[in-house]
């Protein structure tokens, strides 16, 4: 729980005390604070979280914290409700965060003898510049295609000889499908795949790497905080190694925002100790995680958070019970027959809330049995029952952006 280090304390405290000194966004969150009397981590943790409504209410332009001419971009968070988020980059931003990514592909063992397919979307979105901002850090080849086109993909793909994909793990599974559909398998030159910012499971990877051949890294990162990018896990795949001379990582317990024991499960929160357009302090995620205590095979210093595991706000309260996605995921990779894809609808009639589970099954499966062996795993898993519906593979939506799997028509 406590492992803040000195460099992350000093950079930390010099920020605060700059950033209340100019009229910015943390001059008057932090009103009223002594930042001069913090004198070590337990102070720190007193200061107050900042969260996405924070960021929201500071739109266009109130979390910039120098100087315009020194703004060289903005990004936006792709904010499916209401104002987004727009986060300023100074040019010194923009190269800590190819530096970060840069060494996300290295720990992938990416050298600047590959070619690096690059399809998720360029634009006000932090993902496909992201990507390629660290491919040239490392002096790769980068073929910058965007989503979409899936012919344009595969075509590029085969002539170009790519070896790293770069995708969403939907838009991964997706052209791992058509690849294998097609039978073009050996006309794939794939080597790794690095998947950027969802929540997958263990099913799903298999799948993908299996299909594809590849091996996978997880790449994480989110748009207030640079972008994907900030960590990565290596190849004994035990988490996640994040970059903590750039972030400062908590996980706090979601409903009370105190600190968990280290190992257990929590919400992620974030403290920037570089960034200069936007910095944050205490920034709530709602990525759910947990710090991965002892030492990676792999030598690295830099520490680890698990996979992600779902979102905060993923959660659903059924029969007074609370289920996570992740846990419909590993529940899943138990029973035979199940693939990885599923989706959840949540309705309320008669009087009672009905939760139903469409499962894909694999061709071969006995839908009955597989029908019976969820509910067998809910019930003793998870403590309730779940109508269960197999249907064929391929059957539940793709999609090239964030599958989602909870439908809650409830409200
Ligand atoms: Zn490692």
């Amino acid at each position: 729980m406590n492992d803040m280090n000195d460099t992350q304390f000093q950079l930390i405290k010099e920020q605060l005390i700059k950033l209340t000194n100019m009229d910015c966004f943390y001059k008057k969150k932090l009103e009223g604070i002594d930042v001069a009397g913090i004198e070590n981590e337990e102070d720190f943790r007193k200061l107050p979280f900042t969260w996405k409504g924070d960021l929201r209410d500071a739109y266009p332009l109130g979390l910039m914290a120098v100087p315009e001419e020194e703004i060289v971009r903005i990004h936006s968070s792709s904010g499916t409700t209401g104002t987004p988020v727009i986060i300023p980059y100074t040019q010194q931003d923009v190269d800590d965060w190819a530096e970060q990514f840069g060494r996300c592909y290295k720990m992938a063992g990416v050298t600047n003898m590959d070619r690096i397919h690059i399809t998720p979307g360029y634009g006000l979105w932090t993902a496909g510049i992201g990507f390629q901002n660290g491919a040239e850090k490392i002096g790769a080849m980068t073929i910058p295609m965007g989503p979409g086109n899936t012919d344009k993909q595969l075509r590029m793909m085969q002539d170009m000889k790519s070896t790293v994909l770069c995708a969403t793990s939907s838009y991964a599974l997706l052209l791992a499908e058509e690849i294998a559909k097609r039978g073009i398998g050996d006309r794939i030159f794939l080597r790794k795949g690095i998947i950027g910012s969802e929540r997958w499971g263990e099913k799903m990877r298999k799948r993908i790497a299996a299909e594809l051949g590849v091996e996978l890294y997880d790449v994480y990162g989110l748009t207030e905080v640079y972008g994907p990018g900030i960590a990565i896990n290596c190849e004994y795949n035990t988490g996640m190694h994040y970059w903590d001379d750039y972030v400062y990582i908590e996980i706090v317990n979601p409903k009370t925002g105190e600190p968990v024991p280290d190992g257990e499960v929590g919400e992620i929160v974030i403290t920037t100790l570089k960034k200069q357009g936007a910095p944050l302090i205490r920034y709530r995620t709602h990525d759910l995680s947990r710090k991965v205590p002892g030492e990676c095979p792999c030598g690295s210093k830099h520490p680890r958070i698990d996979t992600i595991l779902g979102r905060t706000d993923d959660m659903v309260k059924v029969k007074g019970v609370n289920i996570f996605p992740s846990q419909v995921d590993s529940l899943l990779k138990d029973i035979p027959g199940a693939s990885s894809e599923f989706q959840i609808m949540i309705d309320h009639m008669f009087g009672k809330d009905i939760m139903t589970v469409f499962v894909e099954t694999e061709p071969d499966a006995n839908k009955y049995e597989v029908e019976h062996d969820i509910k067998t795993a809910f019930k003793d898993r998870i403590g309730m029952t779940p109508e269960v519906k197999p249907v064929d593979l391929g059957d539940l939506p793709r999609s090239e952006k964030k599958s989602t799997r909870v439908f809650d028509n409830r409200y």
